[in-house]
């Protein structure tokens, strides 16, 4: 990859925006339960959860988890890893799953299941981004940013071989400057 900004799909203004949207949905949502858990999918949900979570008027905790991803490659094996669970204990709390790009939708899927083992009173998810035309697995995203077509997309979080992460939007390498 050479040193060219990525080309703008979704502004730092459009993100804001629909962020603190999703915001207001979510915060009106959990009004009135106790002990909401947002669990941050590492590692492109870093900045979605930090600008999400600043945004409620609701309590909330924090929680990450990791999985294995598709490594420096941009190709969906549909094999998930969990590399690290939640530390707290999430048993009876409203759990809101939050991801940086549902693709196939492989790793939301795991990651529901693998929530509903720790028992939890309830579980959602939140989504910056999907791939609608990838869907390989029905999974329900309940407070979702944007649908956007099937390239491969940095920015606000999300990497190509670990690059481009702390971009305030996010973008796409055109072919020919890859
Ligand atoms: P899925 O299991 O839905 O196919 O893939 C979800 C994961 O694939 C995301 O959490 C992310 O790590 C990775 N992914 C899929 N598409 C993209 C993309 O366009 N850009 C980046 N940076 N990651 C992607």
């Amino acid at each position: 990859m050479n040193n060219k900004s990525p080309e703008v799909l979704l502004s730092e203004e459009e993100i804001q925006a629909r962020v603190l949207e999703l915001a207001a949905k979510i915060s009106a949502d959990y009004e009135d339960a106790d002990d909401l858990v947002m669990v941050g999918v590492l590692k492109g949900s870093f900045i979605f959860l930090a600008d999400l979570s600043r945004r409620l008027s609701i309590p909330r905790t924090i929680e990450f988890i990791a999985v294995s991803s598709y490594g420096n490659g941009s190709v969906s094996s549909g094999a998930v890893r969990l590399v690290m669970d939640v530390r707290g204990n999430i048993e009876g709390k409203h759990v809101l799953i939050v991801e940086d790009i549902v693709d196939t939708g492989h790793t939301l899927k795991y990651l529901i299941g693998m929530m509903k083992s720790h028992r939890p009173a309830s579980v959602k998810t939140a989504a910056l981004v999907r791939k609608a035309e990838s869907a390989e697995v029905d999974v329900t995203i309940d407070y979702l940013g944007f649908d956007i077509g099937d390239e491969w997309v940095v920015g606000y979080g999300l990497d190509f071989a670990e690059q481009n992460r702390t971009l305030p939007y996010i973008g796409f390498i055109k072919p020919t400057d890859a």
